[in-house]
């Protein structure tokens, strides 16, 4: 495929453009067909989505495991998702391979989750975290390694006695016929990172864009930055769809979410935007067409 030179400056003002509504839905595949890879990128195309996102819904998955800490639904053949129920919904995704498998994040606490995860498939499975949250690295010690971003006050899931590996920005997971590249992502918090499959059009992403509900623990000019390269990103490679840390089907993260995001961030950065209050260590909430950015007063900087 052919990589077109554009600046920055010109990806931004295409994004938008569309995040304005010139093109919506157009030449968007729905997320159902990037998931079936029923639908290959048209080379022009701008990844992009409308305010609807998706109207699935998890039951239009197959589930495949139900159990008392954990539901499993297949995605497609080489992709599963693990919804649980401590916190709120909170995903665990099984990326398969040629030649092994990546789980990306642990839930909460999810009992035996290493022999769940197993029977989906036979290859050796990694294990790769997008944050260190209690309810994305909970269940980290039922594997004896795993990968994590290193970042400043991030430590290592209290009481975990394996092997720890450190991802750089970049470094790439090769599965086996299938790539996912650590793109380092913080605003959340300072280790959030996604997981970009660029050659199935999708990403893996954590709490970085909230799943609806952004929780902004850096300062906000951190994540205006975040959402700009992401933006880019997800341009340059044509990620239509970023399946986050809380997905219920309807949810997926695009590049009008992130575009919107980074909008409302710089707006609360220029004192243009300023959110209602909250009972909350993050004392203010920005509402925008059902996304709700979270941020302290303290953090705009
Ligand atoms: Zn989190």
């Amino acid at each position: 495929m052919k990589t077109k030179n554009i600046s920055r400056r010109q990806a931004i003002k295409r994004m938008a453009s569309v995040a304005a509504g010139a093109a919506v839905c157009g030449q968007v595949p729905a997320l159902a067909s990037v998931l079936s890879a029923a639908s290959p990128a048209d080379e022009d195309g701008i990844p992009q989505a409308g305010p609807t996102v998706s109207t699935l819904q998890m039951e239009d998955f197959p589930l495949v495991y139900e159990g008392p800490d954990v539901v499993f639904h297949k995605l497609n053949d080489h992709l599963w998702v693990g919804n649980g129920h401590l916190m709120y919904n909170e995903s665990v995704y099984l990326v398969e391979g040629e030649k092994s498998a990546l789980l990306i994040d642990t839930g909460t606490r999810i009992a035996d989750l290493d022999k769940i995860v197993a029977q989906f498939t036979d290859k050796p499975i990694d294990v790769a975290l997008t944050h260190t949250h209690g309810d994305h690295a909970g269940s980290v010690g039922c594997f004896d390694h795993f990968w994590m971003t290193q970042a400043e006050g991030i430590r290592v899931p209290r009481g975990y006695n394996g092997k720890v590996s450190y991802m750089e920005n970049g470094k790439k997971f090769d599965l086996g016929g299938r790539t996912l590249e650590v793109f380092y992502a913080p605003g959340h918090t300072a280790d959030s990172v996604l997981f970009i499959d660029e050659a199935n059009h999708i990403g893996i992403s954590g709490d970085a864009f909230g799943s609806t509900n952004l929780l902004m623990n850096m300062d906000v000019s951190v994540f205006v930055k975040t959402a700009r390269e992401t933006l880019q990103m997800m341009y340059d490679k044509k990620i239509y769809y970023m399946l986050p840390g809380h997905f219920d089907g309807t949810n997926a993260e695009t590049t009008k979410r992130v575009y919107d995001l980074m909008n409302i961030a710089q707006g609360v950065l220029d004192g243009k935007l300023v959110g209602e209050p909250a009972q909350s260590n993050l004392n203010r909430i920005y509402t925008y067409q059902g996304v709700r950015f979270n941020y302290s007063d303290k953090r705009i900087r």
